[in-house]
């Protein structure tokens, strides 16, 4: 019989890892990435005989293919992939090719904010009870990679809208919706119904044993909640009660209650290691996913609360003069910037100095208004073009100032705060004007706050 010829776009970590399992499975195997490939990985596929080429795609050996894995990053419209879904090659994701070699129990993430740090949670409960389990998705090793040489009974898996567009036959055993806000507008024609419609994916294929976790707040899973059916059981978590709710705030919102059909633990709020509304929401989702796996009560408390938290989302860097220095460069989009303001206290009047700007992914700044004007004292822009954010901002802060790099910015905010003051980074916006990633923009952030103690 002949080989099946397997073709992988894009050589970053699931597409190695869905190359290397391709051929660990018999299949003649062909990467292809326009861009260049790091050093790292073309020496993984250099050792394991793949074949590979960068900087082009030779578009005859991509249209000889039975099926394509592509990578989350390169979108469907890229001419490539348009070319091969003409020809009726099928596309699918790495999730969905390595989850066809794997009876594992799948736990899947997926939500406008919260993913990664959720996943992390998760992934610490399971580890820290002794549970065979791997980290998988946008964070960790390609699901593929681990499929083929290190299998695990349990995966925690991060799943971004991208991912779950080239899911079909996937299943979710826990499924997890923690929120859905505009995001990532621009590769969804800047209709909110199909960004919706990615990540209700999640669900599909989900039989009656599975379980589906979501915030029973959010409007907008509501109201898909209402167009669709859902077969697996669901466990909705609010800060209030409701008939349905598996996971709440009882006690005045001292305790954390999970409620799981029959068994019912609750936890001082207090005792939970990370802080701010939207990680009592990420924490609820951990521990229902935790439960729903038999995770011994006291063992959820625990992990719960000495979990360390996830580099660049609210994290602290320095007190500098009593100044506090917080680096969220993750929040690249408006609803995280909404609560990381949240967070900060409130009642202290206007202490914060806010770095914004960036790519600006067709964002609606009313959403952080109300916030702005109650907390935000001056707003540093840090962008190439800063121009929509002066618009918006101009006038309703104390002060706004127009920067156009980091080292401007950290002076700009290094002079507007004072003791008392919290100088947050919570850009809403992507880095890719001025910086590779967000991690390089939270890391120079870092650096050039640190540089102010000497
Ligand atoms: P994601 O992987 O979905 O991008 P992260 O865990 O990396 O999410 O967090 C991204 C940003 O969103 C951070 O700035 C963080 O403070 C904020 N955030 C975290 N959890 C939530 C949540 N449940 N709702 C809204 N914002 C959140």
């Amino acid at each position: 019989m002949e080989k099946k010829r397997l073709v992988v776009l894009g050589g970053g970590e699931s597409g190695v890892g869905a190359a290397i399992l391709g051929k660990v499975k018999g299949m003649d195997v062909f990467l292809s990435d326009m861009g260049t490939i790091s050093p790292r990985y073309s020496s993984i596929l250099d050792e394991e005989g793949i074949e590979w080429e960068q900087g082009t795609h030779s578009m005859d050996r991509l249209l000889a293919a039975d099926e394509v894995v592509k990578s989350p990053g390169i979108p469907p419209t890229a001419p490539a992939v348009q070319a091969i879904m003409e020809r009726g090659i099928p596309v699918i994701s790495e999730i969905e090719f390595a989850g066809r070699y794997t009876d594992a129990r799948m736990v899947c993430i997926t939500g406008s904010n919260g993913k990664t740090t959720t996943t992390l949670l998760t992934y610490h409960i399971l580890r820290d009870a002794g549970l065979n389990v791997g980290l998988a998705g946008n964070v960790g090793r390609s699901l593929a990679l681990q499929v083929a040489r290190d299998e695990h009974d349990v995966y925690v898996i991060e799943l971004s809208s991208f991912q779950l567009e080239n899911m079909y036959d996937f299943r979710a055993n826990i499924a997890v919706i923690l929120n859905i806000t505009p995001d990532h507008m621009d590769r969804y024609d800047y209709t909110m119904q199909k960004y919706v419609d990615a990540k209700f994916r999640i669900l599909q294929n989900q039989k009656s044993s599975d379980a589906f976790i979501y915030w029973a707040d959010d409007p907008v899973i509501r109201k898909q909640l209402e167009r669709i059916k859902v077969e697996a059981e669901q466990y909705p978590f609010a800060e209030k009660r409701t008939d349905r709710t598996a996971s709440y705030l009882t006690d005045g919102g001292k305790e954390l209650v999970f409620d799981t059909e029959g068994t019912y633990y609750s936890m001082p709020r207090a005792e939970l290691s990370l802080s701010g509304l939207h990680n009592l929401y990420n924490s609820m989702a951990a521990g229902l996913s935790a439960c729903l796996l038999d995770i011994r009560k006291e063992d959820i408390r625990k992990a719960l609360g000495n979990f360390e938290g996830v580099e660049h989302r609210l994290e602290f860097v320095a007190d500098i003069d009593g100044v506090r220095y917080i680096n969220d460069s993750k929040a690249t989009n408006v609803n995280s910037c909404w609560y990381a303001l949240e967070s900060m206290p409130a009642g202290q009047g206007k202490s914060i100095v806010l770095i914004l700007g960036g790519k600006d992914k067709g964002n609606d700044y009313s959403e952080i208004e109300p916030l702005v004007r109650e907390k935000v004292k001056t707003i540093v822009c840090m962008g190439k073009d800063n121009t929509k954010l002066l618009d918006f901002f101009g006038g309703k802060v104390d002060e706004i100032i127009d920067t156009h790099s980091l080292a401007e910015a950290v002076e700009a905010c290094r002079n507007a705060a004072s003791a008392g003051d919290t100088v947050l980074l919570s850009p809403c916006c992507a880095s890719f004007d001025l910086f590779k990633s967000y991690e390089q923009r939270g890391d120079l952030f870092k650096e050039a706050v640190k540089a102010l103690q000497k």
